[in-house]
């Protein structure tokens, strides 16, 4: 069965179909590594993610996320601590990277740093001006908006009405108050390089249409980011790639995220709302999180609230406590595939609402199954959906022993559902039913099953 994907440029969902058969590029405009990501920011990696492991499934992937290591931001971070600009941006790029894998977002094909890659972005800046798509006027090179009748495509404006309504200020060496930046001259104090066009730093667009054609070529399968990436970063990167490349497609497919929101608000620094991922996954699993970013679909807004996290705590116990006990032999475990149910849920633009929904009718199923081998099946298929979201990746009993400081810990608490079985054997169930509200007391449910006695804790 194909992948549908929605494709922002045609926006509608259409058939996914590399350019090459059985090959696909993508590229994800990765952090501008200056501060820690939040919690709206991991949302592309932990999607793209998602989708990055379900094409692995079908084709040979090469999956670039780039490292954006130079920008004002970070030059402004730099000049306030008064260190280079590498100082701020190795330390931002090793947290960012170490936050992404406790989300179980696992590393890209290629990570290129845009610093590593000026020679590039020069040389095409420099066919962008040759060729009549962008000019130089006071150390700063510009692309000229108007020279592009196709300008707007991606993102729906009207450049005319771009124009006329333009309320930017015109800075003195722009044609037309939309004409970007592609180069700019640096002052002696921030971060340059040697150009034609005298001592300075690429613009940021530039970055990403340089990077994709040095690794995955002139035309890449798949673009991704947030939907505030739309306009007018990858407008800005498909005016520039299609210009240099006389017209030869840019990128495939398109595809954007919708944006978190907190409470819904937006989340931003100013209004103090920010979640940073760093501070989250020193107290909570990285699966509880992923699994909330994952609860609603990618194009779709989704509200951070106080609940999230519970509801996915919960969610994730439901699954654990569904494989637990379960034996699964490594050869079973080996040759599980995922339920056609989920793999065609992800297939269908990424429906992981659905797609978790199946993995949740499939523990239940688990639960109820009498059959020793049945089980064994059943788990090892969930196991398998597992791999593929990139989740229950923990020993069912650690999971539930995930407890925090002050709880009962999991050999006391196996110590006392012992003690309850035992007594429940000798027909003692006073003191059964005093070891079950002791546990209730301490936030820990037990169900007895057909295989046997389980506890969760419920919060
Ligand atoms: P930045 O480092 O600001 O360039 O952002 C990195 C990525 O996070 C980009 O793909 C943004 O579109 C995305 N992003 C930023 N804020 C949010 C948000 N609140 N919700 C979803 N995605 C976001
Ligand atoms: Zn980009």
């Amino acid at each position: 069965m194909s992948i549908f994907l929605h494709d922002t440029l045609r926006r509608k969902k259409v058939a996914f179909e590399p350019l090459v058969p059985g090959e696909v590029t993508m590229y994800l405009c990765g952090p501008t590594v200056y501060n820690y990501a939040h919690i709206g920011n991991a949302r592309p990696a932990v999607v793209f993610d998602l989708l990055a492991r379900l094409l692995r499934r079908s084709y040979e992937l090469t999956f670039a996320r780039n490292i954006t290591d130079v920008e004002d931001k970070i030059n402004k971070a730099a000049l306030e601590a008064g260190v280079p600009i590498a100082t701020i941006t190795d330390r931002f790029t090793k947290i960012y990277n170490d936050d992404m894998a406790a989300l179980g977002v696992l590393p890209p094909d290629i990570e290129p740093h845009a610093t590593e890659h000026i020679g590039q972005m020069i040389a095409m800046i420099e066919v962008l001006i040759e060729k009549g798509f962008a000019y130089e006027a006071d150390g700063h090179v510009l692309f000229d908006v108007e020279s592009n009748p196709r300008y707007g495509e991606l993102s729906k404006r009207d450049v005319r009405e771009m124009i006329a309504g333009a309320r930017v200020e015109v800075a003195p060496y722009k044609k037309a108050a939309h004409d970007f930046v592609l180069w700019k001259p640096s002052t002696p104090e921030l971060p340059g390089w040697d150009s034609p066009w005298g001592r300075g730093r690429p613009g940021w667009h530039i970055e990403c249409s340089a990077m994709a054609e040095a690794h995955l070529g002139r035309t890449i399968d798949i673009h991704a980011g947030g939907q505030d990436l739309v306009f007018p970063h990858h407008e800005n990167e498909l005016a520039q790639s299609t210009c240099a490349h006389d017209g030869e497609p840019f990128a495939r497919y398109w595809l954007h995220n919708g944006f978190l929101s907190m409470d819904n608000t937006k989340m931003s620094k100013s209004l103090g709302n920010v979640l940073l991922v760093h501070e989250l996954v020193k107290d909570t699993p990285g699966e509880v999180i992923r699994l909330a970013l994952l609860g609603a679909h990618y194009r779709q807004p989704l509200d951070w609230t106080d609940a999230t996290l519970d509801n996915s705590r919960r969610k994730l116990d439901r699954l654990y406590g569904a494989l637990r006990g379960v034996d699964i032999d490594a050869a079973t475990r080996r040759s599980a595939e995922p339920p056609a149910a989920v793999l065609e849920a992800l297939q269908d633009d990424l429906n992981t609402p659905k797609a978790l929904a199946e993995m949740f009718e499939l523990a239940k199923a688990l639960n109820k199954a009498g059959d020793a081998a049945a089980r064994r099946q059943s788990a090892a298929a969930l196991q398998a959906a597992g791999d593929l979201v990139g989740l229950l990746k923990q020993d069912p009993e650690n999971w539930f022993a995930g407890a925090a400081e002050g709880e009962l810990d999991a050999a006391a608490i196996q110590k006392l559902v012992h003690q309850r079985e035992a007594a429940r054997a000798a027909r003692d169930f006073a003191a059964a039913d005093a070891i079950r509200d002791r546990l209730a007391a301490a936030g820990i449910a037990i169900e007895d099953g057909a295989s046997g006695t389980r506890w969760r804790r419920v919060g």
